[in-house]
């Protein structure tokens, strides 16, 4: 059985530690696996424990209504209870092969002090809590001191790249949530007037402008789509279709991105979908607005898009870009009347109802990059590769970091636009992982994001980023 379903269905049956004592028994005595942490083997010999938790904490999605709302104070308890054990630090235990690539936190990786992993998060939110990171000490109000942030406190807030890589750890292991603390400290930031930084400000200017983050002109919007290509424009007075696709900003301007979007809608007129885009109409889904803290902004957006969709009559939303369908499912998904789903969820759907059939022989040797948004957020990791499978010719070689452990290319977060260095070093190291620990010069993904990022990147080591809807439009064209 794959590692993670058995995983999933071992934690649910033995709970955790049950689980992890009986599969190192297993992995033991089967010379399983080669590599495994040896500290760990411990665990074969590990008492029983009942780890009650009623929860499957395989994506944010699954407790999303819980940390909905929150505030600073509704971390403090969080704050006192991280142990600092560094669990968030690193890839799983049991799943690590090497200590060259255990790290799963990019923003601990680079500038390696404490404040820049998970366990930083809590103790910066302890600080500002109880007032030791204020000019007066006590202070007169919790979370009310005079506070002005260092340059060192405010870099290791935006220097985080919201990846979840330290919660997906901490969660099924401590019950921590410091991806979400962090979030809400962005929020506190905003709310008072300190958040984000200056060089973010150009995207919220564009937003309000333009309604994209980038800047494009809204008749740019439609840009993307290539000279003869027909696609239905949706909407009141226009045409009437059961699934739209929501392109978002980075695919929709952003030149070299653009494929994306293009071969998204050829492999939806293969498939012989029903389908329609907004086209002008299109504005963001908030998600740079939230990830920055500016939680009131994105809400005005999050409201405007609801009620188009709404008018729409839609059964199904389908999008190709990560950071979309994380937030479309977190944020907009339970006051809509249709399904949302991620184009790889859709085409996934598509190949196993026959509709689609790649043929082409694609010889290519790839490994393939989980975007943060995708994963962790929403938890799709094998329609990707189901996709890249059906692919004849294609062969997927599988990186060491992957899945819920995978390491952030660091776009996002605001990251790219703040730290652009740091957001290159990042991708540096996730391309690095790929050529060495797979041999691979290719590597796909499905998030434009991550495709930008990545790209600039492969140039000058020669390798390649592409996305798995390009695989599969060539399969099938
Ligand atoms: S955030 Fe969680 S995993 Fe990280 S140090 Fe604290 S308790 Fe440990
Ligand atoms: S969200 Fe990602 S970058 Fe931020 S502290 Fe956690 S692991 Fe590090």
């Amino acid at each position: 059985m794959e590692e993670r379903k058995r995983f999933k269905q071992g934690r649910r049956e033995k709970g955790y530690y049950g689980y992890l004592r009986d599969r190192y028994k297993e992995l033991i005595d089967n010379k399983e696996r080669e590599g495994y942490t040896p500290g760990l083997k411990g665990m074969a010999g590990a008492p029983e424990y009942e780890f009650v938790d009623g929860h499957d904490f395989t994506s944010f999605l699954d407790y999303h209504e819980e940390t909905e709302g929150r505030t600073l104070l509704d971390y403090r308890k969080q704050a006192y209870s991280c142990l600092i054990c560094r669990v968030c630090n690193f890839v799983t235990c049991y799943r690590q092969t090497s200590a060259r690539f255990n790290l799963i936190c990019p923003s601990g990786d680079r500038f390696r002090y404490d404040n820049y992993f998970g366990q930083g998060k809590f103790q910066m939110i302890r600080g500002l809590i109880d007032g030791e990171l204020s000019q007066h000490y006590p202070p007169a109000e919790p979370l009310k001191p005079i506070f002005k942030p260092t340059e060192r406190f405010l870099h290791a807030v935006y220097s985080c790249t919201m990846c979840g890589g330290c919660e997906s750890q901490c969660k099924i292991q401590k019950l921590l949530e410091p991806m979400h603390a962090a979030r809400t400290l962005r929020e506190w930031l905003v709310d008072n007037g300190i958040g984000p930084l200056p060089e973010h400000q150009a995207l919220f200017k564009n937003m309000a402008n333009y309604d994209n983050p980038w800047g494009g002109a809204r008749t740019a919007r439609t840009r993307w789509i290539p000279k003869g290509l027909k696609v239905k424009e949706l909407g009141e007075g226009k045409e009437k279709a059961p699934v739209l696709y929501y392109v978002g900003c980075t695919a929709a301007y952003i030149q070299p991105i653009q494929y994306v979007a293009a071969t998204t809608v050829l492999n939806l007129q293969a498939a012989g979908v029903d389908f329609g885009i907004l086209g002008r109409r299109e504005v963001c889904c908030g998600s740079t607005m939230l990830r920055l803290g500016d939680r009131r902004g994105f809400e005005k957006y999050r409201d405007r898009n609801l009620e188009v969709f709404e008018k729409l009559g839609l059964e199904t939303i389908v999008t190709s870009c990560a950071g979309c369908v994380s937030t479309l499912k977190e944020e907009y998904a339970d006051k809509l009347k249709c399904e949302v789903l991620h184009i790889v969820e859709y085409l996934e759907r598509l190949i196993s109802q026959g509709k689609i059939k790649p043929k082409n022989k694609v010889e290519m040797k790839v490994t393939y990059h989980d975007p943060c948004h995708l994963g962790r957020y929403c938890g799709i990791y094998d329609p990707p590769r189901s996709i890249l499978a059906s692919i004849p010719g294609l062969k997927l070689i599988e990186m060491e970091r992957i899945r819920e452990d995978s390491y952030c290319c660091a776009a996002g977060g605001g990251v790219r636009t703040a730290y652009p260095e740091f957001a290159s070093w990042a991708a540096n190291q996730r391309l690095t992982e790929a050529r060495e620990t797979t041999g691979c010069e290719v590597v796909a993904t499905v998030c434009p994001f991550c495709e930008e990022n990545l790209t600039d990147a492969a140039r000058p080591l020669d390798m390649k980023v592409i996305d798995v809807n390009q695989l599969l439009w060539d399969s099938l064209k």
